[in-house]
């Protein structure tokens, strides 16, 4: 299974993206936790993305490109992937592509989750992730305790810098200028699957799981 989640920050990939990895036993590939993981470890390439993620913008191409093309080469990758974070841009679309021809492998769906911006811009407000797991979490939805400890392992519940108003208004101006037309590189290769992203975790998650299904 070859799948790419696609939307706005905060429409719900990562975490359908982790619910349907554990149900299929494919891995999550999701970009933005790899950056943070190389900012949090002080390697070259967390050293350049840092101020540009705080910033809400976007990691070069070509940086991003390599990155992808060293993950799906992979064996971890043999038995598919879920991409949550990439392509963000029509470039990025056009080297995976590229990529997965000389790979020799096709991709099968690209979901596209829509989710009102008001409520997208509510939920980054309240969403917290754990430092120790990288559980998400959404104050006040499933409480995790007023304490702000992951209920899963027990960490320190952080919220994203990025996740702050100015920077989230910034990351979805950036998503509608460089990622929206991603989307319609993908509807004409007949691959795009719109759902709604506003239900509940586990309604989102049986809607893909009938549309994997059913499509
Ligand atoms: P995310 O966790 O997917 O919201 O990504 C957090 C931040 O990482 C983004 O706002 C970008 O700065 C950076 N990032 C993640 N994936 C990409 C990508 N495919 N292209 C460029 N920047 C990215």
């Amino acid at each position: 299974m070859r799948l790419i989640f696609f939307g706005p920050p905060g429409v719900g990939k990562g975490t359908q993206a982790k619910l349907l990895s554990a149900r299929m036993n494919v891995p999550q590939i999701a970009t933005g936790d790899m950056l943070r993981e190389a900012v949090s470890a002080g390697t070259p390439l967390g050293l350049q993305a840092k101020e540009i993620m705080t910033s809400g913008k976007l990691v070069p191409d070509d940086v991003m490109i390599g990155i992808i093309r060293d993950v799906l080469s992979s064996p971890k990758c043999s038995r598919g992937f879920i991409l949550d974070g990439f392509p963000r841009t029509l470039p990025q679309a056009r080297a995976l592509s590229a990529l997965l021809a000389e790979l020799g492998i096709s991709l099968d769906r690209v979901i596209n989750f829509i989710v009102d911006e008001k409520e997208i811009i509510r939920r980054l407000g309240r969403r917290v992730s754990c430092r120790a797991c990288g559980s998400i979490f959404n104050l006040g939805v499933k409480d995790p305790g007023g304490n702000r400890v992951c209920p899963k392992c027990g960490g320190d519940l952080v919220q994203r810098d990025d996740d702050r108003p100015g920077t989230v208004i910034k990351r979805l101006k950036v998503y509608h200028q460089s990622t929206t037309p991603v989307r319609s590189y993908y509807e004409k290769l007949g691959v795009l699957i719109d759902i709604q992203g506003s239900g509940s975790v586990n309604t989102v998650h049986e809607h893909i799981i009938s549309l994997l299904n059913h499509t």
